[in-house]
């Protein structure tokens, strides 16, 4: 059986398919799968699935787009999308625009390699024989609006969808007569995939095992996953029969057939390409990576434009024909990505430069294992190293250090009743479980002496808050939004995880050597003595940070944790100012539970000022989720690129 992505309780618009059939809306359980959107009759009161109602196989789907709610509709009705496949509209009403957008993201996502995706749609009902929106009187009339993105992106609301720019940026030199590519192995189809063990996955990093107990990874080769019952470490079998246990984020779904080719840099963002492509210096050089927008590629290419020495770099988005041909300039349409990639290899067909030099951060950047190895948790303090004090914080001295001489490490040095250190370490094997490239990962403790140490990945570039008053010259809008995608990743993550983090802020994130941004100290704060720090009337207190239910009754969960993310937000658009400056902590309480707000930073635009004055909401049901942040920062930087 496949994997569920989705369930979520819709209000379904009866299709009609006949003229006769009545018009009505029933509450239906829709579950997304990659093959198949299932929609079941459900009983509300005990909470139970009941029989099939129908289906709509994901590989018939040609469009999936918002529509106007209709004039004077129903509160339960306001949030409408529309499935396009062979059958015609299918309506379904979400609860909220945060889930329909969930929807409507990861429904594009899956039918992104469909055949006949449409380049127009209806952008109002079909109702009683007739497409509201341009009075066509056949159902199957061809869309009467042009899809801005050609079926790349996805909007919350109507007025967003005018301010989207035209994709992608089309090259702009004439196109000289092409030689024609050389052959190349064909890549396999992009395949839908199932996570239940047995499944296929590429190498990305390789992986030297530190105990009998782990297994070798060889980058670009193929492993069968044979137990999954950890997240961070399966159990696999490579293909000469040895088994033992791998990094889970070392290795990739055979997915989209990309992963084993070195210029796929999976997860990277553009500043991130920017930095990789600049530090290699090459005219030529490129990489292909996962653009801003779910499920969508970028080809990121370096050039020395007339001999000079300092080079750019420029953008490309891959786009799809309505025959699902990839191209980047219009004239040159390819079956599959590698295809294309060869091609602009041998041409630059319109682009800057031709493809000449593969870029790749595969042999360098493998990232953090979720401890120093299988099953290791308790680190022996005769293994760590100590090289240079990093700084001083709550708990005492972090260290940088290396463990078994090799791999760097942050050594945070518990001075003694500072923490509440029985709790910790009970704590500590939850923490260790939680693993995203946006946030700083746990390796370990060493609880056997004291004082006790705990072990973390280390980030060269330190503290956020100090990156951004001293090291960030002249930063681009691009560069400052991506700050804050980076830890609403890290932070849609842990909300996922029902985690809170308690004391999210610029001096609580960490940056890296690439620019990406970690954040650090999730949940300790519930672990410090120090009355100055824990009590809201403490001098230590995050009172910048908190919103009003937690300034005044000490109330923390994950909105508390999206208050905190807009103030964070400010921070990074501010390039680290202290919020509410002039204002003592007696004042903030005050003031701020009254309703006074932040200020909008000169750099920030109206809709960046909208993502903080949201987090701002004086009751907390009325925030946003980070999950919705993260869609929402997306999009803008989809737009700015
Ligand atoms: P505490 O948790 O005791 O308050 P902090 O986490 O604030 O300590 O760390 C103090 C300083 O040490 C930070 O401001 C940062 O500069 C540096 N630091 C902490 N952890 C790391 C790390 N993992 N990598 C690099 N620098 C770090």
């Amino acid at each position: 059986m496949s994997d569920m992505i989705f369930e979520d309780i819709f209000i379904k618009r009866s299709q009609q398919k006949k003229k006769t059939s009545p018009l009505n809306f029933k509450e239906r359980l829709f579950v997304l799968t990659q093959e198949r959107i299932s929609y079941y009759e459900y009983d509300v009161e005990k909470a139970k699935k009941k029989c099939l109602k129908g289906t709509v196989d994901v590989e018939k789907i040609k469009c999936v787009e918002t529509v106007f709610p209709e004039e004077s509709a129903p509160t339960e009705r306001q949030f409408p999308f529309q499935i396009i496949y062979d059958e015609g509209p299918l309506y379904i009403f979400a609860k909220n625009d945060e889930i329909r957008k969930r929807w409507i993201h990861k429904l594009k996502e899956v039918v992104q390699f469909n055949k006949d995706l449409a380049q127009k749609y209806h952008p109002c009902f079909w109702i009683d024989g007739m497409w509201q929106c341009c009075k066509q009187q056949v159902k199957q009339a061809m869309g009467c609006r042009v899809l801005d993105t050609k079926n790349r992106g996805f909007f919350s609301n109507q007025s967003r969808r005018k301010s989207r720019k035209p994709l992608p940026p089309t090259p702009q030199e004439p196109t000289p007569p092409q030689p024609q590519p050389q052959p190349q192995p064909q890549p396999p189809p992009p395949q839908r995939t199932s996570s239940a063990s047995g499944f296929t996955v590429v190498a990305e990093y390789e992986f030297a095992p530190r105990s009998n107990q782990e297994l070798e990874l060889r980058r670009g080769e193929e492993y069968t996953v044979l137990e999954t019952s950890e997240t961070n470490w399966w159990r696999a079998r490579d293909k000469y029969g040895k088994e033992g246990y791998i990094p889970s984020n070392y290795v990739v779904k055979a997915g989209n057939g990309l992963e084993k080719f070195d210029w796929y840099c999976k997860n990277m963002n553009r500043s991130q390409a920017e930095n990789l492509l600049k530090a290699e210096n090459k005219d030529g050089g490129f990489l292909v990576r996962d653009s801003s927008k779910a499920g969508k590629y970028t080809v990121s290419v370096f050039t020395k434009l007339g001999g000079e020495t300092v080079g750019s770099c420029k953008h490309y988005n891959i786009c799809i024909k309505p025959q699902g041909l990839f191209y980047l300039a219009e004239k040159h349409g390819f079956s599959n990505i590698p295809e294309l990639i060869n091609y602009h290899q041998h041409n630059s067909a319109g682009m800057v430069s031709r493809l000449k030099y593969v870029v790749s951060n595969k042999t360098k950047n493998a990232p953090s294992t979720a401890g120093l190895g299988y099953g290791v948790w308790e680190i022996d303090p005769g293994h760590l190293s100590f090289l240079q004090e990093l700084g001083s914080g709550q708990f005492g001295v972090v260290k940088y250090g290396k463990w078994q001489g090799q791999q760097e490490v942050a050594i945070k040095m518990i001075r003694e009743g500072s923490m509440s250190e029985d709790d910790f370490i009970d704590e500590a094997k939850v923490m260790m479980e939680l693993r995203h490239e946006n946030l700083v990962q746990l390796y370990g403790v060493c609880t056997t002496q004291r004082p006790i140490y705990i072990v973390t990945e280390f980030l060269s570039n330190g503290c956020l808050l100090d990156y951004l008053r001293d090291s960030l010259k002249n930063p681009t809008s691009v560069q400052l939004l991506e700050m804050c995608k980076d830890v609403s990743e890290g932070m849609a993550y842990l909300e996922s995880k029902q985690y809170i983090h308690r004391d999210l802020a610029a001096r609580n994130c960490l940056v890296d050597s690439n620019g990406t941004i970690k954040v650090t100290d999730f949940g300790l704060s519930r672990y410090v003595l120090d009355d100055d720090y824990t009590s809201s009337a403490g001098s230590k207190f995050p009172v910048r940070w908190s919103p009003p239910e937690v300034l005044l009754y000490c109330r923390f969960s994950s909105k508390s944790d999206i208050w905190a993310f807009g103030v964070l937000m400010w921070e990074v658009y501010t390039l680290g100012k202290i919020p509410y400056e002039l204002l003592t902590n007696t004042e903030i309480v005050h003031k701020v539970s009254g309703g006074l707000r932040l200020y909008r930073p000169q750099v920030a635009n109206d809709r960046i000022y909208g993502i903080m004055t949201s987090c701002w909401q004086e009751k907390p049901e009325e925030r946003p989720t980070f999950q919705y942040l993260v869609l929402t920062v997306e999009d803008l930087l989809y737009e700015l690129q």
